[in-house]
């Protein structure tokens, strides 16, 4: 395993046999190894810096019906929130005492975020806050929306690509939903300018050993500046809240070798990571990520955007406990600083 792990980190690159091995591998020495040198890349790009993004969940309406999503548009029995240009912004103003230079603004697909809200939102922010980077992660967008957007200040965009496997992005999504425009959608924004973020779920429904490699092959081609991936959790009162949860294993598995296949890229331990096991960030860490997304959303409606279930936003998950944080991190010898935590570019191509 250690002979495969030292051929990936100098190819940059796996064949699909390598990657059945590597997830399907008990050697628990093998992995340990995989791990580490995941560990040490980063360390070797990001020092001992682990960036932390201040996400605000702007809204739970959603136009969308995605299959595997708690707050997909036929759940009647969520409770719908959105909140307005003041309300973002005081989270925004708690997030900059906290020491949060990144907003993530994150929402479902909700037209009442019409571009020329939307934009005023973004300038505002960029406005009362210069130094800090603005997130956008508001799904699926025209290019004209996402260039106004830009030019109003955005910095990054948030948009998972959910599986670069046509059938399986089918089988999640319904029919009106389409895999052309959602990668149509990830091309505008790098195209724009972005720093770009593509992701998927670990373990979805209909995921295989063979969709999850295109999913890798898909991030070596696009190149983007963050890549976002996490356990798929089931959500009650989705079609898919019957289905089995993914795994941290193979989730911890899967960042360490995207670190390994794209070294620069900026690599979140995610809420979902740490809902399925109390240490899920710090693990997520040692296998190759550098950055955290604490929850600045207002604390009264946090329960409310319930994407999966049992959602974390409070303890570790909550903007708020930072400081506990940053002390529950000391001991693995890394740093939280207060800064934008932008994407690094390597001297030549991360694909070679
Ligand atoms: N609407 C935006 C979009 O489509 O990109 C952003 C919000 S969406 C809820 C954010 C991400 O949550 C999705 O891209 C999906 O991967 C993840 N997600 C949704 N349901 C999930 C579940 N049941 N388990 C784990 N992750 C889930």
């Amino acid at each position: 395993m250690k002979q495969i792990i030292d051929q990936i980190v100098s190819s940059r690159n796996l064949t699909l046999e390598q990657l059945v091995g590597l997830l399907s591998s008990n050697n628990q020495e093998g992995v340990r190894y995989l791990f580490d040198q995941a560990h040490q890349l980063t360390r070797h790009i990001y020092g001992n810096k682990i960036f932390i993004r201040g996400l605000i969940e702007i809204s739970n309406h959603c136009k969308n019906d995605c299959l595997y999503c708690g707050i997909r548009r036929s759940r009647t029995d969520v409770h719908r929130y959105r909140l307005t240009e003041e309300e973002i912004l005081q989270c925004c103003q708690q997030g900059y005492e906290l020491g949060f230079r990144t907003f993530v603004l994150q929402g479902g697909e909700d037209p009442w975020y019409t571009d020329e809200r939307m934009c005023h939102i973004v300038a505002s922010i960029h406005q009362q806050f210069p130094d800090c980077a603005i997130t956008l992660s508001l799904g699926e967008r025209s290019r004209q929306s996402y260039q106004r957007l830009f030019d109003a200040g955005a910095d990054r965009y948030l948009l998972r690509h959910e599986t670069a496997d046509r059938i399986h992005y089918q089988k999640l999504h319904p029919a009106e939903m389409s895999f052309d425009n959602r990668i149509r959608c990830l091309k505008d924004l790098k195209e724009i300018g972005y720093q770009v973020g593509c992701g998927f779920m670990v373990g979805s429904p209909y995921q295989t050993f063979e969709t999850l490699y295109q999913d890798l092959q898909f991030i070596r081609s696009l190149q983007p500046q963050m890549v976002g991936i996490g356990p798929f959790i089931p959500a009650s009162g989705t079609p898919f809240g019957d289905r089995p949860t993914g795994s941290v294993d193979t989730t911890l598995r899967l960042l360490a070798i995207i670190r390994l296949i794209h070294p620069h890229v900026l690599l979140p331990a995610t809420t979902a990571l740490g809902t399925l096991h109390p240490q899920g960030r710090e693990m997520g860490i040692l296998a190759g990520a550098n950055v955290i997304m604490p929850n600045l959303s207002p604390a009264r409606l946090r329960a409310n955007y319930s994407i999966y279930d049992n959602k974390l936003s409070t303890g570790a998950e909550a903007a708020e406990t930072v400081d506990d944080t940053r002390r529950r991190l000391t001991p693995l010898g890394v740093d939280i600083p207060a800064d934008r935590g932008d994407y690094t570019p390597s001297q030549t191509s991360d694909s070679q």
